[in-house]
């Protein structure tokens, strides 16, 4: 290397970025990671071997742009939802943080604001201030929850431009009725952006946020295959909305932003989605298994329909990261105080980590 360093501070940064801090969940290379929410079960080697077969197919046109419409993935994804959705109102790119960095860049930007109701996911206010905007922090209830009157009172009175509904809540894992959607879209004219990152672990007959569309032109329902899907490797994420919500996102996409191989490699997996996501229902067993558990151990497990569980009672947080972490199982601190987050993994991963914990002593 060499040369000359200086600090961030004596860079002609952005005055607006000065003094924030970038997404930093940590990445150890421990035994047991369960600390962001991935799908831990790997991908079956069938959906492996086609999707590496779609990807030495597109390889062969690699020195071509690719389809700047991804026709064939939101063909793909339009399918997958079902409920009569067609590709032109689908939208994808690199994970649902690039969607979302997408809505921001269209409806947010500078003198705009977002709002959403804390705790909530960490890259909202990332995202929204590094597009420009101010991110606004409303309110739940001290359990996590939030009512359709609550909700829709904070937004009259705070009159956001972008409006984001995390819906199960992460890091909370809190579920969220579309009853709270319809209260907050009827009294608001800016955006609706409902985030199911973690839809498909909800109990199979709730309805989607994909259901309240016909007829709401400004909302927007976020989904990731990093989740369920077991790909969070591969960087997709998607979005269902009216198809001039799609027109508004192409302003300011970057040209060809799906590389073929992410277009063939989703496309291909998309195909297997049953198989993909066979072991939903094992991680939902394995999250109940961790919430009776932590419960019998003296801590309190917030209801979750996620693939995680969020554990209060913990008298020093930090201390028992380390612990676990010194055990070899990685899971988050979230920066709620004396809570700690864990994502339900495989049996033996859930093992280790029910083990680990226990063995820390109950309440460390
Ligand atoms: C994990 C997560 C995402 C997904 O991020 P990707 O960029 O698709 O990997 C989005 N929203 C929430 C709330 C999440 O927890």
């Amino acid at each position: 290397m060499g040369g000359v360093t200086v600090r961030l501070d004596d860079l002609p940064l952005r005055d607006d970025l000065r003094g924030m801090t970038p997404y930093g969940a940590p990445q150890a290379a421990l035994p047991v990671a369960l600390n962001v929410n991935e799908n831990t079960h790997p991908v079956p080697a069938e959906v492996a071997d086609d999707i590496l077969d779609a990807i030495a197919r597109a390889l062969r046109d690699v020195n071509r742009y690719p389809d700047r419409e991804f026709s064939g993935l939101r063909e793909a994804f339009a399918d997958y939802l079902g409920h009569g959705l067609t590709r032109e109102q689908i939208w994808a790119a690199n994970g649902s943080n690039e969607v979302l960095q997408h809505i921001l860049q269209a409806f947010g930007g500078p003198g705009r604001r977002a709002l959403g109701f804390g705790p909530t996911y960490s890259m909202y206010p990332i995202l929204t201030r590094a597009t420009g905007a101010e991110w606004v922090a409303g309110e739940r209830e001290h359990d996590f929850t939030l009512s359709p009157a609550s909700a829709a009172e904070q937004v009259v009175r705070e009159n956001p431009d972008i409006v984001f509904l995390c819906a199960p809540n992460n890091p909370t894992g809190t579920p969220l009725g579309l009853d709270v959607i319809e209260a907050v879209y009827a009294v608001t004219d800016g955006i609706v952006i409902v985030d199911e990152a973690y839809q498909e672990f909800s109990p199979h007959d709730e309805p989607s946020a994909v259901t309240l569309l016909p007829g709401r032109a400004r909302l927007v329902v976020s989904r990731t295959m990093s989740k369920a899907f077991a790909f969070a490797g591969a960087r997709v994420g998607y979005l269902a909305a009216d198809p001039a919500v799609i027109d508004a996102l192409r302003l300011v996409r970057l040209p060809y932003h799906l590389s073929a191989l992410t277009q063939a490699a989703a496309t291909a997996a998309l195909g297997h989605a049953d198989t993909m996501l066979s072991m939903v229902d094992e991680i939902v067993a394995q999250r109940d298994r961790i919430s009776a558990t932590v419960a019998a151990l003296g801590y309190t497990a917030h209801a979750s329909w996620t693939n995680f569980v969020l554990f209060g009672g913990v008298d020093d947080p930090a201390a028992t990261w380390k612990a676990l972490y010194d055990r070899g199982v990685l899971i988050r601190d979230v920066g709620i105080a004396h809570h700690l987050r864990v994502t339900a993994g495989t049996a033996d991963e859930t093992t280790a980590f029910l083990d680990a914990l226990a063995s820390v002593g109950s309440r460390a």
